[in-house]
């Protein structure tokens, strides 16, 4: 296996997806047929599955959240806190996990641009910030309320609705001159793109996954394999 040598000169942004998790022991996206932990994505993830059935939405995530709190960062996000620690600020990492592994793991310059399972917000969009929310519901009536009085959902964005952090991302993106991408299948928006705006900038782009992704053409390097088996050993950084 090549090594990804990365000089004084580098601005390295890291785009993350499910497949960094699945060594942790939490299930993938599209691991069994579209179904993300035996659910279709319409019943749980979406704007209309919220008003249509909250206790379902709520039930999934709450079962996000307990098995979740029971995985551990695995070595691939520990790499990439090492990797960080030896670049800071030439350094971004973009996750589209909703999972606290890579905070857990030390991750610092960190965006979760697809949310985050530890936090619920207001279903009315009041205005008021996320609140930390770890709680494993076990019906509806139990979920917390918004100071306006709303019920709250989870900090989580449904497929329709825009990702968070998006200036900042394009700007990382910006003056990147290293992409590298971990674990994520290339079907989702507009995340699958960023390797495209890599690469208008100029940058090299390497993903990192056991198979190709959907739009593996757009990379200059495809290493395959397992997150937390090539991340270790991947980079030479210079001084
Ligand atoms: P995806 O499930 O569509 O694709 C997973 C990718 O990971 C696949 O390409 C697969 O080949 C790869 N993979 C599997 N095992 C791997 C390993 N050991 N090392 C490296 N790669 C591996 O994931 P996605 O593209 O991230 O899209 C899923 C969406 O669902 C995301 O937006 C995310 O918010 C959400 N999601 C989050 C989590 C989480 O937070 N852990 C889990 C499932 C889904
Ligand atoms: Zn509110």
């Amino acid at each position: 296996m090549g090594k990804i040598v990365i000089g004084s000169g580098d601005w390295v942004f890291v785009l993350t997806g499910a497949g960094i998790s699945a060594e942790s022991g939490l299930p993938t996206f599209r691991a069994s047929d579209g179904l993300w932990a035996g659910h279709r994505v319409e019943d749980v993830c979406t704007p209309e599955a919220l008003e249509l059935n909250p206790a379902l939405v709520w039930q999934f995530y709450s079962e996000r959240r307990a098995q979740g709190a029971k995985a551990d960062p695995n070595p691939a996000h520990i790499a990439l806190t090492e990797l960080e620690a030896k670049l800071g600020d030439r350094f971004f990492l973009c996750t589209q996990n909703v999972d606290d592994l890579h905070e857990r793991a030390g991750s610092k310059r960190l965006v979760h641009m697809h949310g985050e399972l530890a936090k619920s917000r207001c279903e009315d969009e009041c205005g008021q910030p996320p609140v930390t929310d770890r709680a494993v519901y076990t019906s509806l009536d139990e979920v917390g309320r918004c100071a306006c009085g709303a019920r709250l959902r989870p900090h989580i964005v449904f497929f329709g609705e825009i990702p968070l952090e998006m200036e900042r991302i394009q700007r990382e993106i910006g003056r990147a001159t290293l992409m590298v991408v971990v674990g994520t299948s290339g079907s989702v928006y507009p995340a699958a793109n960023y390797v495209q705006w890599a690469r208008q900038g100029g940058a090299r782009t390497v993903y990192v996954g056991p198979e190709p992704p959907l739009n593996a053409h757009a990379f200059t390097n495809v290493v395959e394999g397992k997150a937390g088996e090539v991340l270790p050993g991947l980079f030479v950084v210079e001084t």
